[in-house]
C-alpha cells in the first residue's frame, strides 16, 4: 500500500470518527480509539482544520488531565448539492456537511419521458451549482428512481415510470456538467438520511422501507447498509395470486402496496360506493391527500390505508423471521406523512410474530423532511467528500 493510500485512510477513519463515532473527541481520545498514535493523530487533524472539514472548540479541562480541545465538523465551508426525483418532480438541496439544507429548489416534471426528466435533472444542477455559497463539494448526489446500481451509476429499470431499458444516468450527468456523479435509489437515498440524521443510534441491524409511487428499501447490518442491486425489498412475491407489478411478476409488495396501488383501491372503491372518499375530487386524489384526512380522522381514507397495510405488515413480519432487524423504519413520502399507516403496520406485524420477536423489534416511522431523499443523495456523495476534495486540489 502507497503512504498516500495509507493517509487517506487514516484520515478517512479519523474524520468519521469525529463526524459519527465519538462526541466533539479531542486529539487524545481519537487517538485512543483509533489505535493511531498521538503524532499522527495530530498531523492528520491539523490537515483536516487547513482543508476546512473540521474545527476546533474552545479547550476545556476535564478533571486533573491535560487540558483537551473538542473537535467537530465545520459547517462553515463546503456546501454539497443533492436531489432527488419523487412525486413527479427533481427536488435539489444544497446542504452543510451536517445536512441541513441552506437552500432548496424544485422542477415538476410531469412526464415519464426519459428525455424530459433528464433534462430537467441538468438544468436544476447547473442552477444549484450557480447559486452554492462559499466552497462546493466538486460532484453531485442524486437520488434516481427504479433500480440503480451505485457502482455504475446506472438506472436498469423503473417500473414506476415504464422504463424497462438501461439509462446510463452518472455518464450523462458528467457529460453534460463536468462533474462526478454519485447515484442511489431515491428511497435508499432517504434511508441513508434517515439512519445518519434520524434518532436510530440505539439500533444495529436496520431496514428501511420508503413507500411512494415505488417501494424501495435499504438494509442496514451492523449500521452499513447493504449497498446492492441484489436485494429488491419492493419485488418480494406476497400475494402469488396477486395483482401483476410492473416487473412481470405477480403480487409483488411494489404492486399491492404502493403509493400507485393505494390510489388504484381508492379509485374503485368511488366506483363501487358512491360518496367515498367524498372530502376529495377524483383528479386531486394521490397518495398524500389520502394520508392527511386519515389523520383528520376519515373512515374512508383510513380504510385505504389499512388495505395497503396488510402486504406490508407481510413483508416487514418475513423480513423480521428471515434478519430479525432490531428496527424497521417506514418511510418514503407516504410512510414519513402517515402516522395512522405506521400505526396499522405495527399492529399487524405484532399480531404476526411471536412475543419474544416482538420484544426486540420496534417499527418507527420516518422523520425526514419532503427534501429528505435530497439529503440522503447528497450524505451518500458527502462519504466521498475527502477523496473529492484532495483531487480537485491536485488537479489545480
Ligand atoms: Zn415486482
Amino acid at each position: 500500500m502507497q503512504n498516500d493510500d495509507l493517509e487517506l485512510i487514516n484520515s478517512q477513519t479519523i474524520l468519521r470518527c469525529i463526524e459519527h463515532d465519538l462526541d466533539k473527541p479531542t486529539r487524545a481520545q481519537i487517538a485512543k480509539y483509533t489505535g493511531l498514535s498521538r503524532n499522527a493523530t495530530s498531523v492528520i487533524t491539523q490537515k483536516l482544520i487547513k482543508i476546512g472539514l473540521i474545527k476546533e472548540l474552545e479547550t476545556t479541562r476535564t478533571g486533573r488531565g491535560r487540558p483537551g480541545t473538542p473537535l467537530v465538523v465545520d459547517t462553515s465551508v463546503w456546501k454539497a448539492i443533492g436531489t432527488a426525483f419523487y412525486s413527479g418532480t427533481w427536488n435539489f438541496v444544497i446542504v452543510n456537511l451536517l445536512g441541513e439544507v441552506l437552500m432548496n429548489h424544485f422542477i415538476p416534471v410531469n412526464s415519464r419521458d426519459r428525455k424530459a426528466i433528464v433534462d430537467s435533472l441538468i438544468e436544476g444542477l447547473n442552477f444549484m451549482r450557480s447559486h452554492c455559497p462559499r466552497k462546493m463539494i466538486p460532484a453531485f448526489g442524486i437520488g434516481a428512481p427504479g433500480l440503480v446500481d451505485h457502482k455504475t451509476g446506472h438506472i436498469f429499470r423503473a417500473d414506476d415510470l415504464g422504463w424497462k431499458d438501461v439509462l446510463p444516468i452518472k455518464d450523462i450527468i458528467e457529460e453534460k456538467t463536468g462533474l462526478p456523479a454519485f447515484v442511489i435509489n431515491r428511497y435508499q437515498a432517504n434511508g441513508v438520511a434517515e439512519i445518519r440524521y434520524g434518532n436510530h443510534k440505539n439500533s444495529h441491524n436496520m431496514v428501511y422501507l420508503g413507500i411512494g409511487t415505488g417501494i424501495s428499501g435499504l438494509i442496514y447490518l451492523d449500521r452499513e447498509p447493504l449497498m446492492t442491486t441484489k436485494y429488491r425489498l419492493g419485488h418480494m412475491v406476497i400475494d402469488p395470486h396477486g395483482p401483476m407489478c410492473g416487473c412481470g411478476q405477480v403480487g409483488c409488495l411494489q404492486a399491492m402496496a404502493s403509493e400507485l396501488a393505494l390510489v388504484e383501491f381508492a379509485l374503485r372503491q368511488m366506483k363501487l360506493k358512491p360518496g367515498f372518499l367524498r372530502k376529495i375530487r377524483k383528479e386531486d386524489l394521490n397518495g398524500q391527500v389520502i394520508a392527511s384526512l386519515a389523520e383528520e380522522g376519515d373512515i374512508d381514507a383510513r380504510t385505504c390505508l389499512n388495505y395497503i397495510a396488510d402486504p406490508l405488515a407481510i413483508a416487514v413480519s418475513t423480513l423480521a423471521n428471515a434478519i430479525a432487524p432490531d428496527e424497521v423504519i417506514i418511510g418514503g413520502p407516504l410512510g414519513d406523512s402517515s402516522n395512522y399507516l405506521v400505526d396499522c403496520i405495527r399492529k399487524r406485524v405484532h399480531a404476526h410474530l411471536l412475543d419474544w420477536q416482538n420484544e426486540q423489534i420496534s417499527i418507527s416511522q420516518g422523520t425526514q423532511s419532503y427534501f429528505g431523499p435530497a439529503i440522503g443523495a447528497a450524505t451518500f456523495m458527502l462519504e466521498q467528500k475527502l477523496e473529492l476534495i484532495l483531487n480537485s486540489a491536485n488537479a489545480q
